[in-house]
Order: C-alpha cells, then structure tokens, then sequence
C-alpha cells in the first residue's frame, strides 16, 4: 500500500490518547457506580408507553421541536415551550449549550472536583477550559464564585448542584454571585436536585437571573435512565440559540411519548424520594460513625467517602459490590463514590466495606491477594 493510499485515517491530534469515558457496567450484585435509582418505573408504566406507542407513524421523522413534551416538562414550573428544550439525556443537553457558546475563542469555568463529564464536553467542543478549586470542604462559597469569574472572566460556567461527585449544594448567593459578578452563561446542572430539600432549586432565579440555565435530567430520581433524556428550562433566546446546533430530529418518537406518559405519572415515579433520602442518611450515619472513614453530607443519592485503603475499590468489587473509584483524582484522593441502593443493597455494600476495613485494622489479618477483579483505563 502507497502512502498516498493509507489504510487509516489518522484520529483528530487532540484526541489520539483519549480513552472512551464511561463507568463499568459489569454484571455483579450490587451495582452502586452510577447513581440510578434501583427502583424500576411504577409498575403499569410499560404498559400504557406500549399501548400509546400504537398509533405512532413511524415512518414519519418525530416531532422535530418536541413541542408537546416541551410543554409538559415547563408546566410545573409555570413555563411555556419557549423556555424549554429536551436533548438524549442532560449531557445531550451540556453538550448542545458547549456547541452554541462555546468553542475555541471562548472559555468555561468549571469547579474542582468537577462533574466528570465537563472537561470532556469541553474537549469535544474545543472549548477551553479552567477548573477553580471548591473550599476545603468542597463547598461552592460566594466569594470562590465571585473571584472565580473576576479572575477567568468566562463565557460559560457549568455547576452542579448537588455537586457530583461530593452531593453538597451550590447556596443561591453563590449562584447569584457567579451571574451578577460575571457576562458568562450560567449553567446550573440539577442532575440529582430532587434528591435535596425542598427550595434547592436554582428554577426560581430564572425570572431574576436573565443568564441563568438549569438542565435536568429523568435518569436520577425519574427512574429512566435508560430513556435518555434531559433538559433545560431557560430564557427563550436560549433555547432558539441551541436550535442552532441540534440535529434535525433528534428527540425520536418514541421517546417523547415515553417522556409525556412519565410526566403524566410524576407522583408515582418519585415516590420513592423520602425512602432513598433516608436510606442514604441511613448509609451515611454509618459511615459516619467509624474512625477510619471520611464521609461528606449529601442532598444528592450518593456518598463520597475516603479512607485509607489503598485497594478498597478492587476489594469491594471481589464481594461484589461496584463502587465508582476516585481515589487517584485530583483532591479526591482515598475517595470512593457509593449510590444509595435498595435496603439490601446498601446492607451488602456495608457488610462487605466493615469486612474489609475490619481486616485491614487487624494487625493479625493476613494481606489480601486475590487477582484483581477490577476494571482498567482511566474510568473506574
Ligand atoms: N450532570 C450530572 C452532575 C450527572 O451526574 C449526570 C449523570 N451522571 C449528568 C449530568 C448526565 O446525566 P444524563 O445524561 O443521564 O441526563
């Protein structure tokens, strides 16, 4: 073969060492890596999205502006379809706003320790970017957010609230702080804010903050991770800004029923928040109460944890328990991510993180060397 006829193309420079982001899905017990609730959909839910699904044209393209479902995601908050928009999931709906305000010549401000998938929104959408670092208790203060943008003068700033991976919330000041100091698009990602005390929603700011953008997402409490779908609830200007990079299309048809039948069943679908909320506090209080683990507070249906265990990841994974592994991040070293589980679950993951801990604090226990079960490559 010539030169001039190579048998591959070479990938984009900048992505040549990037390995594919995504947690582990591996098929163990208890799965606690990627916060999903472990409730399934209320039960009839299948069903009536089956029944409803009949009188589909399928071999028509969707609903191209989604207005419908638009209109049904506004209208809790008093919203109309213009300040509204759905993507495949909340990431769809991050990356949509990168690829609208984002890109070479302009900057988002992040915060550390981030949400792992905004520097690499921002490496998809060459769109550079900082990471300011949170208060020593991963807290976003007023005055890290107001010097956060006075120093970085952003286009774009991304916060979770509750942060992932930590679940502490961003304070109204703070966000207020981040617009008012600032020019930039302020993007408020309440991925898991349904988990969180009533009022922690930054949607009341959005008639006062004229910058302000929430997403959401039904993968959390909305127990539909596997539907793929998210969306932003925002001023009009910006929702026909990001109609500017959707693909045609993109919301299937399918899907947007399946949305409109979970909207109409809202009740049934977060049912299970008080229960989650008190199996996480429940998970929490005993983490808290042993010496040797580090557990911060959580609005979200996850906790992070730190200890001393160097090989606690692999370990819990050999009694299969699959926990997300942060312990060689930046700021996060020794930290573990473990989802608030079923009852069981979380009792599995307990029984099983007290073993191991046991073991480790009895200094006539003998080490662990058992192969590695764990996943390898940067995402664990
Ligand atoms: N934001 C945060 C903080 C998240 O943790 C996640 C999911 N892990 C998302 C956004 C994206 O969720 P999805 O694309 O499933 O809506």
């Amino acid at each position: 073969m010539s030169d001039a006829s190579p048998e591959r193309v070479p990938l984009r420079a900048d992505l040549a060492d990037v390995t594919p982001y995504g947690a582990p899905q591996l098929d163990v017990p208890v799965r606690l890596n990627t916060n999903e609730t472990a409730d399934p959909p209320p039960p009839g839910y299948l069903a009536e999205v089956g029944h409803r699904i009949q009188d589909l044209e399928l071999n028509r393209y969707p609903d191209r502006p989604h207005t419908a479902l638009r209109e049904a995601l506004g209208a809790p908050f008093g919203l109309g379809s213009d300040q509204v928009w759905a993507a495949n999931g909340s990431n769809e709906v991050l990356l949509q706003l990168l690829q609208a305000y984002g890109g070479p010549d302009r900057r988002l401000v992040t915060f550390r320790p981030p949400y792992s998938m905004y520097p690499e929104l921002a490496r998809t959408t060459l769109t550079p970017v900082t990471e300011v670092d949170l208060d020593a208790d991963f807290s976003l203060t007023v005055d890290v957010a107001a010097d956060a943008v006075a120093t970085h003068d952003p286009d774009v700033v991304f916060v979770a609230s509750p942060n992932n991976p930590v679940g502490t919330l961003v304070g109204h000041d703070a966000i207020r702080a981040l617009h008012d100091r600032s020019r930039a698009l302020i993007v408020v990602d309440e991925a898991y804010v349904e988990f969180a005390p009533d009022g922690a929603s930054a949607i009341g700011l959005l008639e006062e903050l004229p910058r302000l953008v929430v997403s959401r997402t039904f993968s959390k409490a909305y127990r539909l991770a596997g539907l793929r779908l998210g969306y932003l609830l925002a001023r009009s200007w910006v929702v026909d800004d990001v109609q500017t990079v959707r693909l045609p299309y993109h919301l299937d048809a399918i899907k947007q029923v399946a949305a409109l039948v979970a909207l109409e069943q809202t009740p049934a679908f977060l049912e299970h928040r008080e229960r989650t909320a008190a199996e996480r506090d429940r998970v929490h209080a005993t983490l808290a109460a042993r010496a040797d683990v580090e557990v911060w507070p959580s609005a979200a249906n996850f906790l992070l944890f730190r200890t001393d265990v160097r090989d606690l990841f692999d370990r819990l994974l050999e009694r299969g328990v699959l926990v997300r592994d942060f312990s060689r991040q930046p700021r996060l070293t020794g930290c573990l991510r473990a989802t608030v589980g079923t009852p069981a679950e979380n009792d599995a993951f307990l029984t099983a993180l007290t073993e191991i801990l046991d073991d480790v604090a009895d200094p006539t226990a003998i080490p662990s060397t058992s192969p590695t079960t764990a996943p390898t490559g940067a995402t664990r």
